[in-house]
């Protein structure tokens, strides 16, 4: 490396951000509060590894998918493997449900996770490389119920997060009865109208006709507005499923739009689609989408047992939620001299062991430099410790946000902070 490159600054890679401490707080409460709801729902946190085996994505997610096709971060590690960052979280969990025989436990089976996905994505506003998502997933469980309950879910989730104005598009895509005469007639569809196709979709016509409604280019839509549509197409069981979904749906009082377009960009889903969309990101408006995928653990060589998810962007989900962070209220403490600072180092121990943030700091500050510093960084106490106070074992303690000033010992402060601590908390 010469002098030149070894200069040069290096940065995060394209698509991919750092999330800095101010930001982070949000992602934060959005975590905690997913994690606490789906709890609620008696769902279970299945954390599976970001590395997985290449063949997990291309049988999963399907060799036919813009995701594979095109988005994978692939790799030949040192031992020869094929090994792909995960795109998505679904396959994972399949796979750890039959390594791990989770299929032998009582059913429904619920798990979440949250965490990064990559996908070699055109990085924009609402797409990234590394990307961020809330996943749920449901096993063993045919009743179209929980398709409207995983539905219901979602909106808890964006309620509680103030996320405002969202669609819930529905759909259902069929299953291995129904869909192959629906895929015919879109063929023949496709093929009248090849040349107004994109070179992608002109592809698509003939290996997996049912992607062009997901592609994003004009022509494409205009084309893909003439093609029939699945809902003719629909065996007497997806026909019933579809409608008792919707009639959960309607139960629970979820506004839907049917939108017979939606394919969703995974080869695995049968029946039960949908996506939340809001009017705020533009193209890349898609929060959360999901589906149910019956046949997928079984052609994996498992169980055969039934699934539905989802998963919601993180990115995305922040961008238009209505967060407040709880406000952090921390003890600045100014000492002066060495023995004032040993004993600054104890009670810092001391009421962070108890639940109070202290921050002692080791530059040599007089007593105004210590208030200004304290100040400047926002802290909501500050505890004086000088020789004086050493002498006496009564130290001050004045509240940043009042000007009020206390004289106590130890003990006794500590109960004032975390008292005021609780009023707040409760205000
Ligand atoms: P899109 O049509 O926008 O590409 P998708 O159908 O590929 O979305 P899914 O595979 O359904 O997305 O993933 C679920 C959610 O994850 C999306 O609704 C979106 O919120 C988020 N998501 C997907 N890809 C990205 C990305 N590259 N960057 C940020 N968020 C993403
Ligand atoms: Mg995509």
């Amino acid at each position: 490396m010469n002098e030149e490159t070894n200069k040069k600054e290096i940065s995060a890679i394209k698509g991919t951000k750092d999330i800095l401490p101010q930001e982070a707080r949000y992602w934060q409460v959005a975590e905690a509060t997913a994690r606490q709801i789906f709890e609620l729902y008696g769902y279970r946190e299945l954390r599976a590894p970001v590395i997985e085996p290449t063949e997990l994505f291309e049988k999963g997610t399907g060799a036919s998918s813009d995701i594979v096709t095109k988005e994978m971060y692939t790799f030949v590690d040192k031992g020869g493997r094929s090994i792909t960052l995960r795109p998505e979280y679904t396959p994972s969990v399949v796979r750890a449900i039959i390594e791990h025989r989770l299929d032998l436990q009582p059913q429904p089976l619920r798990f979440y996770y949250i965490g990064p996905m990559f996908r070699y994505d055109k990085p924009q506003k609402g797409r990234y490389r590394q990307f961020h998502q809330i996943d749920i997933e449901v096993f063993g469980e045919k009743d179209p119920a929980v398709d409207a309950e995983i539905v219901e879910m979602a909106h808890h989730l964006l309620k509680k997060l103030g996320v405002e104005k969202v669609e819930t598009l529905v759909n259902s895509v069929g299953c291995k009865k129904c869909r192959p005469a629906y895929g015919q007639a879109l063929r023949q569809a496709a093929r009248a109208v090849k040349d107004r196709l994109c070179p992608d979709c002109q592809r698509k016509a003939e290996i997996n006709p049912l992607r062009i409604f997901d592609c994003k280019v004009e022509t494409c839509r205009e084309a893909a507005a003439t093609f029939p549509l699945i809902t003719e197409y629909l065996c007497e069981e997806c026909r019933t499923h579809f409608e008792q979904f919707r009639s959960y749906l309607d139960f629970y009082g979820i506004n839907y739009r049917i939108d017979p377009t939606l394919v969703r960009g995974l080869d695995y889903y049968t029946k039960t689609a949908f996506e939340i969309v809001t009017e705020h990101l533009g193209a890349q408006n898609a929060i959360c989408g999901g589906g149910r995928y019956d046949d997928m653990v079984k052609e994996f060589g498992g169980p055969d047992l039934c699934g539905i998810g989802f998963a919601m962007g993180v990115e995305r989900l922040l961008s238009v939620a209505r967060i407040t962070t709880p406000k952090e209220s921390f003890v600045y403490i100014a000492y002066l001299g060495e023995e004032a600072k040993k004993k600054s180092l104890a009670t810092a121990r001391e009421w962070r062991q108890k639940g109070v943030e202290c921050l002692v700091e080791f530059k040599d500050r007089n007593m105004k430099a210590h208030f200004s510093r304290a100040n400047k960084i926002g802290a909501d106490w500050v505890l004086i410790i000088g020789e004086n106070e050493l002498a006496r074992g009564l130290f001050q303690l004045k509240d940043m946000n009042n000007s009020q000033q206390y004289e106590g010992t130890n003990e006794e402060l500590l109960k004032i902070v975390k008292q005021k601590g609780k009023q707040d908390a409760s205000t």
